[in-house]
């Protein structure tokens, strides 16, 4: 086995340096702990960025893998497979979605949404809020906020707006009859998460109504147990007319997917969207894994009750650096009146994974099998 220092050695010999990494190498991991080369151990609060929801190899997650990777590995859309059938169904069956496309990434979902509101809408704007993110390909890369990701690649595609985040009237304001879609995080990850009013989404979606705009909500981030529901729109009593999916989806194994109610769907024609590896038996297998753990151990209830636990640890603290505690569920930002880059080589030295966003804020997203005891021990470490 390579050691530390031969691994970061090649790292920087040989993988393009576009990753500020922190420098520890990391081996193994098993519900919310993750090892490394040296068999030092970290509770993970970042949870390869809210992907391993149902922990790390979770036992149902490996034994679908395992099964699958025996049986077939990758075929082609050219034929059908029955994992890719039974994910379909069971995405259907656990959000207001009629259709699914596959894909392999977060941003590839946000590129097939793109592309299904403008064929579905014979428009092509789209009005997407300031601090979002959605993805690092072009047409991704074209509503996600932040000028330093989208600068040195322009021109990106016309007709992308941005809006204050939690700002209806911004919204209203923007649409036009060239606008396809309204897109937005129903709780923003990477802009500090961000928690938008209670009502916010509420008066969007009237607003989406009434100018006949679609709306699409991107809850790669957000999705699967996340925040305490299933998604995250279940939060504020509406409906999507599309959904983005990623992350926690595969239970660490790479797959998106794109959904959206069937009169929107029946725009996707044959030859309009393809993917090679796109819902492959192996990734279907592996989300099936996950969600079949997430029901079995509920889950998306455990997130709910150890993020109210956590947060109050949190505030419990009282620590003059400490500005403001929010989140729902498990997806949690501490944002601090210095900069957080310091607290992040602070905890890992102490055996605790966090990240730093917006370099104020410490984003908390860890496995939502954490053990509440796990959870004091960061809060200890935290303080
Ligand atoms: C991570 C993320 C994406 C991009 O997903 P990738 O799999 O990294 O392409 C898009 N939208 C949101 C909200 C995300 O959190």
């Amino acid at each position: 086995m390579m050691s530390e220092k031969d691994v970061i050695k090649r790292y920087a010999r040989y993988v393009m340096q576009t990753y500020a990494r922190q420098p520890i190498v990391l081996k193994e991991g098993k519900g919310a702990v993750v090892k490394d080369v040296n068999g030092r151990e970290y509770i993970d609060c970042v949870a390869g960025i809210a992907v391993n929801n149902v922990g790390h190899c979770h036992p149902k997650v490996v034994s679908a893998i395992k099964e699958q990777v025996g049986q077939l590995i990758h075929t082609s859309n050219l034929y059908y497979s029955g994992m890719q059938a039974q994910l379909a169904e069971k995405i259907a069956e656990l959000t207001p979605m009629d259709s699914v496309f596959f894909c392999n990434s977060g941003t590839e979902a946000v590129e097939a949404a793109l592309k299904l509101a403008r064929k579905a809408s014979s428009k092509e704007g789209f009005v997407a809020a300031e601090g979002s993110f959605h993805g690092r390909t072009l047409g991704a890369l074209s509503i996600t906020y932040k000028e330093r990701y989208r600068k040195p690649f322009e021109p990106l595609i016309p007709g992308a707006k941005f809006v204050p985040y939690n700002d209806v009237d911004a919204i209203q304001d923007a649409i036009t009859n060239e606008t396809a879609a309204v897109i937005l995080e129903p709780i923003q990850g990477e802009s500090g998460v961000c928690i938008p009013s209670d009502d916010y989404l509420r008066a969007v979606r009237d607003v989406c109504d009434d100018t006949g705009t679609l709306l699409i909500l991107d809850e790669i981030q957000t999705g699967f147990g996340r925040t305490g529901k299933w998604f995250a729109f279940e939060h504020y009593g509406i409906e999507p007319d599309m959904m983005t999916m990623a992350k926690a989806l595969g239970g660490g194994f790479p797959i998106g997917a794109m959904c959206a109610k069937e009169d929107i769907a029946k725009n996707f024609q044959i030859g309009d969207h393809a993917s090679t590896f796109g819902g492959n038996p192996l990734a279907c297998a592996a989300a099936l894994g996950a969600i079949s753990a997430m029901e079995e151990e509920k889950l998306v209830e455990r997130a709910k009750k150890l993020g109210t636990y956590f947060m109050q640890k949190l505030r419990d603290l009282r620590h003059e650096y400490i500005t403001e505690i929010r989140g729902k569920g498990l997806m949690i930002g501490m944002e601090l009146s210095i900069d957080g880059n310091i607290i992040v080589d602070m905890a890992r030295e102490k055996g605790v994974l966090i990240n730093c966003i917006s370099d104020n804020v410490i984003r908390i997203v860890p496995p939502l099998v954490i053990t509440g005891r796990q959870i004091d021990k960061v809060v200890e470490v935290l303080g």
